[in-house]
């Protein structure tokens, strides 16, 4: 039965019946009040109803337009040959799904957190990009583009431990003869995944057209226990089980690098998560360029220009911008409002929605925390957390836990901003289930960061379907253009978008 049916939240005290592991709730978490901020844009999607009443306050010509500023869109914007560009976020924030938080005065990860160093048979664009920002150089020796700041490299004897269902084990894949089959079988792929993904070779894209799981299925005695754990991980990079994402994802996911061949791979994770790469990609943009609080809510071809419709949603000014080209790197499910003629190419795709949570705890030991925590238990939605003093001693300890849930859950994951307080105890309770102490009195403060639309899902056909990118002076980037969401991948549809219109 789902844990949650026992959960009860009653001013501060929380009742857990569950019992697992050595250390036991005993039915009773005492949390005493601490603040929880939660972030939404689910409010401004509604600001567009209200938008398009407004009179157009001012019109302003620019050479292109760049809508959103995640990974792919500061990557185009990087990319553009001319500066005669401006970028607009509907977010006070920069980043999408690798933002950040200030808590106590510094920068935590509030979505992607981590990059692994790079094979030299990744795509040359992103490589150069990466160099130009001087975050990776060139090991000869290993083959292997590596970081440059080392600080952030996290160490292999502190990276992960699995807690599963009570017991803890190393890695989220037990270590037995089933795993040993499954690394032999997936062999015959050594060095034919890279990244981005487009680079795939046509060959393999018949693994695009069945699950992986039954890919398992045919060629493993595959048990629960197994698929548990590889749901686990399919849905932590990829936003579904592996009933649900493709052969040719699944398979991505241990073939893109050589993890199973005793090669060390550079495991990259600051504070701020992948908030370091937007921070290095906001230093080479001039800070005019961009626009934050600014929604794009139309765009539309009138003659050989776009009329682009802009709110800015703190002022709740119009404005409206007539560009040569527009780079649309937001995600695509809005496009059905925003540029209906070019949402069927993408009706196919479907997002996971994640939330995620950031707890702070004053001063605390924690014994044999790593940087990743992971969680199997039944309830697959929680997918373990981060512990910030791993990557950074001096700050405080910030435990950063993920959430993925099911795609239909796009709307009910707004709920939790009426129920943040159920959320981060539970958050808190399987925490302390984890370490087997109750931490709950520890606690300072919490965020919570609501990502509706987060991570487009691999699910087959997704990643070789025919979509147009580019058409009219309008190029689509960003990983929901039928690419893994990956960091690697969105950085690349972003430099392939500002290529297309530069060309
Ligand atoms: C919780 C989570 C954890 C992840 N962890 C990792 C990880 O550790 N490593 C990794 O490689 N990948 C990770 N990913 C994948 C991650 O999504 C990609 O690496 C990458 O950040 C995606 O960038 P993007 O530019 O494609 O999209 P997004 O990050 O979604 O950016 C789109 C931006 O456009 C803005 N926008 C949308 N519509 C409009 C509009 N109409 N007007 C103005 N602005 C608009 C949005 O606000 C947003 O800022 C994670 C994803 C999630 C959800």
């Amino acid at each position: 039965m789902d844990r949650r049916m026992f959960l009860k939240v009653s001013g501060g005290l929380i009742l857990l019946s569950a019992c697992r592991g050595k250390f036991s709730l005993n039915d009773k978490l005492e949390i005493s009040k601490f603040p929880i901020k939660i972030d939404s844009n689910r409010s401004l999607g509604h600001l567009v109803r209200s938008a398009i009443q407004l009179p157009v306050s001012e019109t302003l010509k620019i050479e292109t337009l760049i809508v959103g500023a995640g990974i792919s869109g500061l990557s185009a914007a990087c990319s553009l040959r001319s500066t005669d560009y401006l970028v607009c976020e509907l977010d006070p924030t920069l980043g999408g799904t690798s933002g950040a938080t200030k808590i106590s005065g510094s920068l935590y990860s509030q979505g992607a957190h981590y990059d692994l160093a790079y094979p030299n048979n990744y795509g040359k664009d992103g490589l150069n990009l990466l160099e130009q920002l001087d975050i990776i150089t060139f090991n000869g020796k290993k083959n292997l583009w590596e970081f440059q700041d080392k600080k952030h490299l996290i160490s292999s004897d502190n990276e992960e431990k699995c807690y599963d269902n009570g017991k803890f084990r190393s890695s989220v894949l037990e270590n037995n003869e089933l795993k040993r089959n499954f690394i032999d079988l997936l062999k015959e792929y050594d060095n034919q995944f890279p990244l981005p993904s487009t680079l795939i070779n046509n060959k393999l894209h018949h693994l695009d057209h069945i699950t992986f799981f039954d890919y398992l299925n045919k060629y493993l005695p595959i048990d629960s226990h197994f698929i548990e754990a590889v749901d686990y991980q399919m849905l932590d990079d990829f936003g579904g089980t592996a009933q649900q994402i493709s052969a040719l994802a699944g398979i991505h996911y241990y073939k893109c690098r050589p993890y199973y061949n005793n090669t060390e791979i550079e495991l990259f994770s600051p504070q701020q998560g992948n908030y370091y790469f937007i921070q290095k990609m906001m230093s080479q943009i001039p800070s005019d360029n961009i626009k934050r609080n600014h929604l794009v809510f139309g765009i539309k071809r009138i003659g050989k220009k776009w009329h682009a419709d802009i709110l800015d949603t703190r002022s709740m000014i119009r404005k409206e911008y007539i560009t040569n080209s527009v780079i649309y790197a937001g995600q695509k499910h809005a496009l059905k409002y925003i540029h209906p003629e070019s949402h069927a190419q993408f009706s196919d795709v479907t997002y996971a929605p994640w939330v995620v949570v950031n707890i702070e705890l004053n001063d605390k030991e924690l014994k044999n925390s790593k940087w990743q925590n992971d969680f199997l238990s039944p309830d697959g939605t929680f997918l373990g957390f981060v512990d910030s003093k791993i990557q950074n001693k001096k700050n405080n300890r910030v435990l950063t836990a993920y959430y993925c849930f099911p795609n239909i859950h796009h709307y009910i994951i707004q709920d939790f901003e009426s129920s943040a307080e159920t959320l981060v105890y539970e958050t808190i309770s399987n925490m302390s289930l984890y370490y087997e102490e109750d931490i709950s009195k520890h606690v300072k403060q919490a965020h919570i960061k609501l990502l509706g639309h987060a991570m487009p899902i691999p699910h087959p056909g997704y990643l070789t379907k025919d979509r147009t990118l580019f058409k009219d002076n309008l190029a689509f980037a960003g990983v929901d253009t039928g690419r893994l969401p990956l960091m690697f991948d969105a950085l690349d549809s972003g430099i392939q978008a500002a290529k297309s219109i530069s060309s």
